[in-house]
This record gives C-alpha cells, structure tokens and sequence, in this order.
C-alpha cells in the first residue's frame, strides 16, 4: 500500500532465517504446536529471568513429552532453543536490516509472532532510538494492542484495526509533524492517545496487488532449493469479514474482531491480480487467506478459470451447505481443497453452534467434494456448552457410516476465543470464564501485564457433564476413521447403476465387505436421492410415477436403505450416502 503511493518500503522475512535455522520440518511441528510454545521460545529476553516462565517444561511436561516426539528431538533441545538459539538469533537480526537508515519500522504480529516481534522491537528500539516502532496485525486487535502498547514502551504506535484506511495519513503524519490519524494508538506527553476511527475497508480498488518480491528474494539467498521456491503457493486475500457470521456470529468464532461485515473484491479485481501473481511468480497454485468464499465467485472466478481450462489449484474455506453443481464448478475451476468448517456430526450441536448447517449438508458437501476430487480439510469440535451424552452417542453411530468420506484431521476441544459469542455474551450461554489461557502467564511471566487483556483464549466452565467413556469412544472412532484412510485398506462405498438395477459395494466396516444387489424402489429411492436431500413426500411421488401404487412402497425401501446404512435420514430428508461409481456426473 504504501509503495504504491510512492513511498520506498522494505520487506523483512526474518523467520526464513530462523526456520532455516532450526530446519523447517521441526519450524513447522513447532508452529502447529499448543500452549504457546512458539512465544514460549522467544520469551527468554523479556521474561526469562521469572519463576513460571522458567517452570514453563515442567508444568506443561506431559504436552511436551508429546512436541519432542513429534520433532524427535530431547527436552533439552527446546531449552537450548529458547536460551542459546533464539538470544543468538535475535542478536542476529538485529544487525541484520542495518534498522538505522529507516525512518519507521513496522511489525505485523499473527499467531505465535508476538514475543519474537516485541523483542526485536526492543532491541532496534536501544540501537536505533530515533526510529519509529510500529504494530498491527490481530495479535494487535482491540484491547490486546492497546495493553501491549501499554506495557511495551518501545512501541511508538499501535493500529488495533484494519489499517489500510490509517497507515498512509500516519506516515504523512510523521512527515509534516501532525498529529496521528484517528484508529492510531499513540502517546502524547506521557498519555497514551486513541481515539477510534470505527472505519471499515469498503473499497478495494486502492489496493494494490499483494508485493512478495522481498519474500522470494530473500528465501532464493537463505535457501536457493527450497521447496517452497518450486511452484510456491501464493497467499491472497479476496475479501474481508463473513457473510455468515454477520447474520449469525457461530458461537465459538474469534475471527474478525469488530469487522464481521462481508466485503469482497470485484471479479476483475480478483482475476487481474491472479493473473498477475501467478506469471510474476511462476506458479499455478494459491491459497485464499479468506474467512469465507464470496459466493459470486464460483461462477465468477471458478466458472471462469473453468471455461479457459486454466491449471491454476486453489485452497479456499467455504461454508459446507453447498450443492452438488457449485462444487462441480469450484472443482473444475481448480479449487483442490477446501476447508468447508464442518466441525461436528451433532444436529444439536450444529444448531447451538448457529452454524447455519445440519450434519446433512456436511455430508453432501463431503460426499461431492470426494466425488469431484477435491480434499476435504476438517476437525471435529467438542466441549461446547450445553452438549449432552445423547449428541455423543448419536455422532458416533453417524460417523461409523461415512468411513467412505475423508476423515477430519483431528477431534479438538474447542477454545474459547476472544471476540466470539462465548466470550462477549458467556451468560447466555451458561459459561465461566475462569482465567486466559494456561500458557499465558508461563510465557508473558510478568505483574505488569493484565492478562486477561492480552489473552485470546480463555479457561472456561460450563454445565455439562460428559461420560468420559462416550468422550473416549468418539475419539477412538475418528482415529480408526483416520488410520483406515491411511492405510492399504481405504474404506469405500459405492454403487454402479445398471438399466433396471444398481449394485452396492460397501467395505466401511473392515474386514467386512458387503456386495448387495438392489432392484425397484430401493434402487430408484437411491439414485433418486443420490445428488441431493429429498423428503418423503418427493420420494413417493417418484416411485408412484415408476409405476408402483403401493402406498407404503416409498417408505419400505426408505427404511431398508437406512437399515444398510446408505441412505441418511434427517428431519424428513434422505439423502444417500454412496457415492456413483460413474465418473460423468
Ligand atoms: S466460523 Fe466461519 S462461518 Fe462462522 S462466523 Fe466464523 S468465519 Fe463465519
């Protein structure tokens, strides 16, 4: 943004050295990682010398013993990372950019980057007083930016907002030497000065394509054959906020703080800088950082990408309550994976979570996502408020039937994020918020700090109770779910359609494969409810104009097809669950 209008700007990416460093199999483990590790690491400089910071191993031992295995490194080694690796480093990159020539230095600060930040910060801070230290980013959000700033004095101006609207007038600000837009957080005579510009991005058209020549210029120095070189996937950002989520906050959602509003780039916008990302850095393959898609871009941008016959791949998070044919569109538009946010196989669940979806949709969504050859990215949430043995126990028996269709990548408890319904409204919802997170006061180990500011997650109770026994079960069947697809005995279900007969092919339950033959009105019921949820009522109809007049033909074969668990009924609407063996649809 501000080298589009003329000012000289300068990328640093600093963690390319550091995961080089420590090599980027473990910097990725690590990345994935609870409890803050990332921050606990970069923690040693500023809070270091504290009890809990230093009881950090030890308190969270058993977590750990589970990090070292998955980095197969000794306990030893994330000690010697954070007191001898990372002050080393730190101690690097602090000569490295020769910080002095700047006039203003600036740190977006997401997920585990906010200790390493600070302390860098810190020290160009003591190096170079004259320069200007700047910070954004959601680390930065709300009253989470306005706390740091407040503790951290080094910091000379903090944008606890979207920035795109303040970042210029700031630095004409320090040009001329007014006084900092609104939206700024900044200090005047020992205050501290904020005063909120409320102002959303709404137009996008001053935006300029996303600039990673510094990135690839940098990782080509660090590493000339790294992977990430080799068609790269490029990161870009179509729109902002959640058409969902402004009609209908899902109730655990921390993303967007105060900008829930949906706002999306034009489509030319969108294909103009595609176009150009994808020849300026060689690659066919992109990852949309987005919350949710724009629906008018499966026609728009997919649809399009489609009728050219581009080979450009996408990653994108939609909303799971897709039809058969928008998936079909966004799969042969190059949308190779999606993040569909399924998080549960519960009806109850689903509808306590506001999610907009029942488990029905989920597994359309599923089912057609696998049909088209697209990969499904999903998680199973527990813990929510008010869920009960009877949710337990009635996903579980769902689950054991879709064995056929991609596994989540894990069941998790659910977090009680900053900025969601749990957290602004939890007496509605019959939650305590207890504490921040654990890790917080082991890693920012300082009295200084008001914790419950910073945090973004927060301890939590809440009434139910569930039978650990029902809790394990659950956890059992998505890990058995799991291994099946990551074994030589993928589970399948599927069915091959003949001219008055179809043949069901069903190895879901291992060890177990069932060859079953289906004529009349089981067979048309099937295929009838093969792309889409239909009622009973749709049902009947079409087996009456089949021929048979038999009033109670419909529900027979409705009830033998649930019986063999490959249709799935939900509040009157069956669906099957096998997928055609066909590959023309
Ligand atoms: S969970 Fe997804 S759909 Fe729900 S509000 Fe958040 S971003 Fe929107």
């Amino acid at each position: 943004m501000l080298k589009s209008k003329g000012y000289p700007v300068k990328g640093y990416y600093l963690n390319l050295h550091f995961a080089h460093q420590l090599g980027m199999p473990v910097y990725n483990k690590l990345c994935e990682k609870r409890f803050l590790i990332g921050e606990w690491l970069f923690s040693h400089l500023l809070f270091g010398e504290n009890p809990k910071n230093q009881d950090y191993l030890n308190h969270f031992d058993s977590y750990m013993e589970i990090v070292c295995q998955s980095i197969d490194r000794p306990r030893e080694f994330l000690t010697d990372v954070k007191t001898k690796m990372v002050p080393e480093f730190l101690q690097w990159a602090v000569e490295a950019g020769n910080w002095g020539q700047y006039d203003v230095i600036g740190f977006s600060s997401t997920f585990n980057q906010n200790v390493a930040s600070v302390t860098l910060a810190k020290l160009i801070k003591e190096k170079h007083p004259s320069v200007k230290i700047m910070f954004g980013g959601s680390n930065f959000e709300s009253e989470m930016g306005l706390e740091y700033f407040r503790v951290f004095p080094w910091i000379d101006f903090v944008v606890p907002g979207e920035a795109e609207g303040v970042l210029v007038p700031l630095i004409e600000s320090l040009e001329n030497g007014g006084k900092p837009p609104k939206g700024v957080v900044y200090r005047k005579g020992g205050e501290i000065v904020f005063e909120d510009n409320h102002e959303m991005l709404n137009d996008f058209s001053e935006n300029a394509v996303p600039d990673y020549d510094d990135f690839f210029e940098q990782l080509q120095q660090i590493d000339p054959h790294s992977p990430l070189l080799e068609n790269p996937i490029i990161l870009y950002e179509t729109a902002r906020g959640c058409w969902w989520g402004e009609k209908h906050h899902c109730t655990f959602c921390g993303l967007n703080a105060n900008t829930m509003e949906f706002r999306s780039k034009p489509i030319e916008q969108v294909q103009a800088d595609v176009a150009y990302l994808a020849q300026r850095y060689d690659s066919f393959r992109f990852r949309f950082v987005d919350n949710i898609l724009e629906l008018k871009y499966i026609e728009g941008i997919f649809g399009e990408m489609a009728r050219n016959n581009f080979d450009l791949q996408f990653f994108i998070e939609v909303k799971s309550n897709l039809t058969k044919q928008q998936i079909k569109s966004l799969a042969h538009g190059g949308a190779n994976v999606i993040q569909p946010g399924i998080e549960s196989f519960s009806l109850n669940q689903l509808m306590a979570m506001d999610k907009g979806v029942r488990p029905l949709q989920n597994i359309l969504c599923m089912k057609w996502a696998m049909y088209y050859g697209i990969e499904v990215n999903w998680n199973i949430l527990i813990g929510f408020p008010g869920e009960t043995n009877e949710d337990y126990r009635n996903q579980i028996d769902l689950i054991r039937l879709l064995f056929h269709l991609p596994p989540p990548e894990c069941v998790g408890d659910l977090y009680l994020e900053r900025f969601s319904p749990y957290f602004s409204r939890p007496e509605e919802y019959g939650v305590t918020i207890k504490a921040p997170g654990e890790a917080y006061s082991y890693v920012y180990d300082s009295p200084d700090i008001d914790l419950f500011k910073i945090a973004y997650d927060f301890e939590f109770t809440s009434e139910n109770e569930i039978d650990p026994e029902l809790r394990s079960e659950l956890l059992h069947t998505a890990q058995e779910w799991k291994e099946r697809h990551q074994s030589d005995d993928i589970p399948y279900l599927i069915f091959t359609k003949s001219m008055n007969f179809v043949t069901i092919y069903d190895d879901r339950t291992a060890g177990n494969t069932v060859k079953k033959r289906l004529e009349g009105p089981s067979a048309w019921t099937l295929l009838f409810c093969n792309e889409s949820a239909k009622s009973m009522d749709q049902i009947k109809e079409h087996i009456r104009e089949l021929g048979v007049e038999e009033e109670s033909a419909a529900e027979k074969a409705v009830q033998q097809l649930e019986d063999m668990g490959i249709l799935y009924g939900e509040k009157g609407k069956y669906l099957t669950l096998a997928l055609p063996h066909n590959a023309n649809l």
